[in-house]
């Protein structure tokens, strides 16, 4: 039988990839939207040539890999590029990650997403998991990890979607306060609902 999808989602440093590495551990087939998004720009692959063609040598590295940084600065505050780009990409990632969800011999796929609701890719799932913290933890966690300032946590924040809007969208909402072996423990728990589910749904 086919797989049946979850997306999993949450805000920056809330524990996306602890959650996903451990239900990855237990054998759960794990798709990274975030990673998709990469390949399907690197080099050799269309995407990559007619990113060039809009904005120009200037978005490649030496190594002829996509400049990401300056891409970013690019769109930033030009709406229109940014649209541009998003209507080529989306698309491109969409279909990479329905490949990679197909590959899933498991009983059920993960689809992990930072933008699941931005997006409206929830629509697409059987079921929703947000990863929830405190704010205090979020910006505790992610300037430990990235050594980026408390101010540039903020600002990502900002960026993304309101956890109470995130969390409405929940089918089950994984509280991510405590260590790592509890996280195992929650996770654990939650494989085995999943494992008797058919087609995300009790
Ligand atoms: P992003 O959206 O920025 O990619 P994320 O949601 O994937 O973040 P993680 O990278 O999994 O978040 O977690 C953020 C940091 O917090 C990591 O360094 C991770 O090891 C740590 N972390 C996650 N959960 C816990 C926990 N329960 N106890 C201690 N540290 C944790």
């Amino acid at each position: 039988m086919k797989p049946w999808v979850l997306g999993l989602t949450g805000g920056i440093g809330s524990g996306k990839t602890a959650v996903a590495d451990r239900f990855a551990s237990l054998g759960a087939h794990v798709v990274d939207a975030d990673q998709a998004a990469r390949w399907v720009v690197e080099s050799g692959r269309p995407a990559l040539q007619q990113i060039v063609e809009h904005f120009g040598e200037d978005v490649l590295l030496q190594s002829g890999e996509l400049d990401r940084a300056t891409l970013r600065q690019r769109i930033f505050d030009d709406p229109a590029e940014r649209q541009w780009l998003e209507k080529l990409l989306h698309p491109l990632i969409r279909a990479e990650v329905a490949q990679q969800l197909a590959l899933a011999d498991s009983s059920y796929a993960i689809m992990v997403s930072p933008l699941l609701i931005e997006s409206g890719q929830y629509r697409q799932v059987g079921r929703v998991l947000v990863v929830d913290v405190p704010e205090s933890l979020q910006i505790a966690r992610t300037t430990a990890r990235d050594q980026a300032s408390e101010e540039q946590v903020r600002a990502i924040l900002s960026a993304q979607v309101q956890r109470e809007e995130r969390l409405k969208h929940a089918d089950d909402v994984l509280v991510n306060d405590r260590d790592l072996s509890w996280l195992g423990v929650e996770v654990e728990r939650l494989h085995r609902f999943y494992l008797t589910l058919r087609g995300g749904q009790e």
